[in-house]
């Protein structure tokens, strides 16, 4: 489009100040003339890719006329333009199956949000203080490729980069960029990381991938601590796949549970079992113990498990029925019947994610799963595990808590993860980040990390930006897609993929390699770019050993398991700013607006707490407080708290609002592969004062009881 022609100004009051003018004429908004030839009245549908998760789900967006606030060439105006006015699943892309999630709806709100950082601005108070100069684009790139340039010469850790893992290419410009310029790796970093899982499938799969479950034909699923309906890996598509397993011939499928607190997941299973944390690994070592020793199965059906697996091909001695009761608190005679279940029901699945890996064993839990499945012969077959061909599987991720600890960026690139709010501040990273010289951010809002940033790039809106995703999960065939911009970008913005060529073209020394792309746009259309799926290969390993998880905390100090989750609104945090995913009420709890902490109600009693009283939750590490939910879906020796809220800078909406769990998490790690094991703090809790109005339940209260029982104790 032509800006000059663009920036004709048709009138100046009317209606359109009347808008935002609030009265004062120096805030009144111009009108420009349409840049669009739109049809009033008529909607079309445009394709798109959901960004609130790493699932890559395509969505339709609704595209009609309207009026938008904008900012051209730093003028505030009002334009009538083609518009997103709502999204919906995409029928014709395979994970998401015509179906969108609660955050996918919300999505749209990322467009319009109040608070968007709508022009490039550089710091100009101190650091922290949120003092921003609005700047020009060549100034911001000319900043950034100078501060670049300065670093390069200091060697490969100088230059860091931090980012959300992206589905896509964009991915792909991150990691070409650093390589051109000398820095080392990104790190894709997220609070509730999968990688112990992947480096798992890399060992006993081939495959550095998450994988899909086809729910949809599987008889029996026991799934060991992934809330794959909620929040966990693609759980929209797996959400799809266990509708159609829940219908028709396959009424008769069972789900079971395995988990220390009922999750979503968990709320929709035939079976919940409740077993000690971190002890996943050993029920389903005990389960295919039972398989050897009665003869379903014979341990030569899983080679890959034999190499993995210490004491497999023995038939694994050391986790008879006895010995998981002594690790885990499962009675032999649930471990039996669960055996049962799985020589009758076929095809029959484990699953295993979330909390059951972020353990000091999560390791060796991931490898036992696997054996499981590879003993059941469920890898690759029909109701079984299977993993979405991918142009580019994920590469391993770097660990962030490295490069804290080294300490010597000059220039840090922060790409929407948000580390100051999701790493435990005994990981030191805020101490860290105040400390790099040049922090420049490339996301759309300000946050607890960005809000530090000296350079703010912000990138357009998924929907008015080339996208493209290569979803790692929720497929059986490839879900590969790209789509162009749904809208035109509303502010002065630019897509990332974007700044970081230009910044390439900036540069005093030139990248190299060098990035042959002109734009964004042609990296997500160059077909060049798109190599055959890799191979599924068996990677021998010397065996590894189960063994119970170890927590940080003495037991005596604190007697308590801690459990974080992430939070079917807000995920780790991310989605907070949206105001929609903050009026969504919990689905098991109804709150909203709020954090709680979950409790089961002997240990409410033993403690003196009552429903919304607000309770301390101390570990070695901190104190956090919360509102008290009790829940008997939670064990005594539990207690849960969802992330998401507690930031300290994030939009108007989630801004100082509920409380923080990360805050108490221990630097504590995987022993086998040293991702943080967030579920590995003991905490204690004790009453802090009496309810305050800070839980905020859609039901009134967590459970309703009928009028002839109140006052009835
Ligand atoms: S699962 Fe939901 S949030 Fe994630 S990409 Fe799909 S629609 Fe978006």
């Amino acid at each position: 489009m032509d800006r000059r022609r663009f920036l004709k100004v048709t009138a100046v009051t009317g209606t359109t100040a009347a808008l935002s003018a609030c009265g004062s004429p120096e805030n009144q908004l111009v009108r420009f003339i349409p840049d669009d030839a739109i049809t009033p009245g008529i909607a079309q549908w445009k394709p798109s890719i959901c960004p609130l998760c790493a699932a890559g789900c395509g969505v339709k967006a609704r595209v009609m006329d309207g009026d938008a606030e904008v900012l051209r060439q730093g003028t505030a105006g009002v334009v009538r333009a083609a518009l997103v006015k709502k999204l919906e699943g995409d029928p014709d892309h395979a994970p998401s199956r015509g179906r969108l999630c609660v955050r996918g709806q919300a999505a749209v709100q990322v467009t319009y949000h109040p608070d968007r950082l709508v022009a490039p601005m550089k710091r100009i108070g101190e650091r922290g203080a949120g003092q921003f100069a609005e700047i020009t684009w060549d100034e911001a790139i000319a900043t950034l490729a100078a501060r670049i340039d300065a670093a390069r010469a200091a060697g490969p850790s100088a230059i860091a980069y931090v980012g959300r893992p992206h589905p896509g290419r964009r991915a792909l410009v991150v990691e070409r960029f650093l390589a051109g310029i000398g820095a080392a790796g990104p790190n894709w970093y997220e609070p509730f990381d999968d990688d112990v899982l992947r480096r798992a499938n890399a060992i006993a799969f081939g495959r550095h991938q998450l994988p899909t479950f086809d729910l949809e034909h599987a008889r029996l699923v026991v799934n060991f601590g992934a809330d794959i309906l909620g929040t966990w890996n693609a759980p929209l598509a797996h959400g799809v796949a266990y509708g159609r397993m829940r219908r028709g011939a396959r009424e008769g499928a069972m789900w079971v549970q395995v988990e220390p607190r009922v999750s979503q997941t968990g709320a929709s299973a035939d079976l919940w079992i409740a077993i000690r944390p971190g002890t996943e690994g050993a029920v389903a070592l005990g389960v295919a113990h039972i398989l050897m020793r009665d003869g379903h199965r014979a341990a030569s059906a899983a080679p890959r498990a034999a190499a993995t697996i210490d004491g497999w091909s023995r038939g694994l001695p050391d986790f008879s029925p006895e010995a998981v009761q002594r690790l885990s608190g499962l009675s032999p005679n649930r471990l039996a019947q669960l055996a049962h279940e799985f020589t009758t029901r076929t095809p029959a699945v484990a699953i295993v994610g979330g909390q059951a890996l972020a353990h000091t064993n999560g390791f060796a839990q991931a490898l036992a799963v696997n054996a499981l499945n590879e003993l059941l012969g469920a890898v690759g077959t029909p109701g079984g595990v299977h993993f979405t061909p991918m142009a580019s599987p994920r590469p391993a991720a770097r660990d962030l808590a490295e490069v804290i600890r080294a300490g010597t960026s000059a220039v840090l690139i922060v790409d929407g993860a948000n580390p100051v709010h999701t790493l435990p501040p005994s990981r030191r990273s805020d101490a860290w980040l105040r400390s790099v010289p040049f922090i420049v951010s490339l996301g759309s809002f300000l946050d607890d990390t960005s809000s530090l940033a000296d350079l703010l790039l912000p990138d357009h809106s998924f929907l008015e930006s080339w996208v493209d995703a290569d979803p790692e999960s929720g497929a059986l065939e490839s879900a590969r897609r790209s789509a162009g911009p749904a809208m035109r970008p509303l502010y002065d913005t630019r897509a990332t993929g974007d700044v970081l060529l230009q910044v390439a073209a900036a540069l005093a020394q030139p990248l190299d390699p060098p990035m042959p792309w002109a734009s964004f746009e042609a990296v997500v259309q160059d077909s060049t770019l798109a190599p055959a799926p890799p191979p599924m290969a068996a990677t021998t390993n010397s065996p590894a050993q189960w063994v119970p998880p170890s927590f940080d905390g003495a037991v005596e100090q604190f007697p308590l398991h801690f459990l974080p989750y992430a939070s079917q609104a807000f995920g780790d945090g991310a989605t907070a700013h949206l105001p929609w995913l903050q009026e969504l009420p919990d689905p098991l709890t109804t709150a909203m607006w709020s954090t709680w902490v979950e409790v089961n109600p002997r240990t409410a009693e033993q403690h003196g707490i009552a429903d919304g009283d607000i309770v301390a939750i101390t570990s070695a590490h901190g104190t956090v407080e919360a509102p008290a939910v009790l829940s008997p879906g939670i064990g005594p020796n539990t207690v849960a708290m969802p992330a998401g809220q507690g930031h300290g800078t994030y939009t108007r909406f989630a801004s100082g609002r509920g409380a923080n769990p990360f805050t108490v998490l221990a630097p504590i790690a995987d022993t086998a592969t040293g991702v943080h094991a967030w579920a590995a703090t003991r905490v204690r809790i004790a009453r802090a004062t009496a309810a305050d109005g800070r839980l905020i339940l859609f039901g009134g209260a967590t459970r309703e009881r009928p009028e002839h029982l109140r006052g009835r104790g």
